[in-house]
């Protein structure tokens, strides 16, 4: 069975509108790595056989069971033709039989749900940790270049710079004008190329829209590139590392990744630092559990930022579909008796995209830093 490759921030306001239609939902996340002994022979299955055996005995009611039952069932039923393509496998399934799922490359850690909405966090933490970016693999004589989306690289253009660059060897000073003037034909030679290459960086760019370029190869010809970059290109480089420009796929995602973690950190530090800052002034910011909450309640957050790690019981109203922390009994708006949530962090989460908020998770020693001030915040709208 064809699984639809690989998430992408446009696939979550899909699920959002698969969550309009009525019931429960069954959230799977299946480890599936086939360089991982346990999962040869299909093991991934057994492992969700007895996860599904799991929540089955524990529901109490006819009816939750019979949808439970139909719900799993289309589960079972699209996982046992599913050919493992990539490290995870994320299944949302419903017991009308409407049935979302993708493959992620960033391993995660299994879990399935049964819940009345979709699971997910897992799905929106990898995308926040590997946002999408472009790079360039060059020396001089070629390129190539790639996207990487959710750790998946894929190539899009190869360029060989055509005519060989020479350089004469010449001993004599009577060979100085011919020198030089190789030289001269060797940079045209270059920046022609590079020209040509940035040319089709852009392109590439404008098909599929990233907001980080990184560059790799040799020393030389990366310097060349950077320079002849137009501004939107220049704004969006983050990093570069020295590579044969023949290294293979893998070597080039895996010496790029470690650029982009380490770009995210950077700017998870600096946002963390921006809103504890502008909080304390009362800048459109605002950080702690209520505060947070009551903007995303009133739809005034405009980006929800959580900690690493933190997480919080809470309550929920039923007639407003408000949330509140977990001390609250009535709803501040209808003050009708709340009902328990044991995550108010996955409410949060489910409100900033219900209300079009960009989502944030922080790691690393910005999360320390905002578990100080609260473990969660949020930019505002106004
Ligand atoms: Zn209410």
């Amino acid at each position: 069975m064809e699984v639809q490759l690989m998430i992408t921030k446009a696939d979550l306001s899909a699920v959002h509108e698969y969550e309009k239609t009525p019931g429960r939902v069954l959230s799977i996340y299946l480890d599936v790595d086939q360089s991982k002994q346990v999962n040869l022979n299909r093991g991934f299955e057994a492992a969700l056989e007895t996860r599904l055996r799991d929540i089955e005995r524990r529901l109490e009611e006819e009816s939750e069971r019979r949808e439970f039952s139909a719900a799993s069932s289309f589960a079972r039923d699209f996982v046992g033709k599913y050919q493992p393509g990539a490290r995870s496998l994320v299944v949302f399934a419903k017991a009308n039989g409407s049935l979302w799922a993708r493959e992620m490359n960033p391993g995660i850690t299994p879990e399935i749900r049964w819940e009345q909405k979709a699971h997910l966090q897992p799905v929106l933490e990898a995308l926040d940790e590997f946002e999408p970016y472009v790079v360039v693999v060059a020396d001089k004589s070629g390129a190539r270049i790639f996207t990487v989306t959710l750790r998946q690289i894929e190539e899009h253009a190869q360029l060989c710079a055509s005519g060989e660059v020479t350089h004469t060897k010449t001993t004599g000073l009577d060979h100085l004008y011919s020198q030089s003037h190789f030289q001269r034909k060797a940079d045209e030679h270059v920046h022609s190329y590079v020209r040509r290459l940035v040319h089709d960086l852009e392109r590439v760019v404008r098909s599929k829209p990233v907001h980080r370029l990184m560059l790799a190869g040799s020393n030389e010809i990366m310097g060349e590139i950077h320079r002849s970059l137009p501004k939107p290109l220049r704004h969006k480089f983050v990093g570069s590392v020295v590579l044969p420009a023949d290294a293979p796929d893998v070597e080039v995602l895996e010496a790029t990744t470690s650029i982009g973690q380490r770009v995210e950190r950077e700017a998870e530090n600096s946002k963390v630092e921006i809103l504890i800052t502008s909080a304390a002034k009362q800048v459109r910011a605002t950080t702690g559990l209520k505060p947070t909450i009551d903007a995303l309640n009133q739809g005034r957050a405009h980006e929800f930022v959580y900690a690493e790690g933190f997480s919080a019981r809470g309550a929920r109203c039923d007639a407003c579909d408000a949330i509140f922390p977990a001390r609250f009994l009535n709803c501040e708006y209808c003050d009708k008796a709340l009902q328990a949530l044991d995550d108010v962090i996955q409410s949060a989460i489910e409100k900033a995209l219900a209300t079009g908020a960009r989502i944030e998770q922080i790691r690393g020693a910005a999360a320390q830093r905002l578990l100080g001030a609260g473990g969660v915040g949020a930019f505002l709208r106004f």
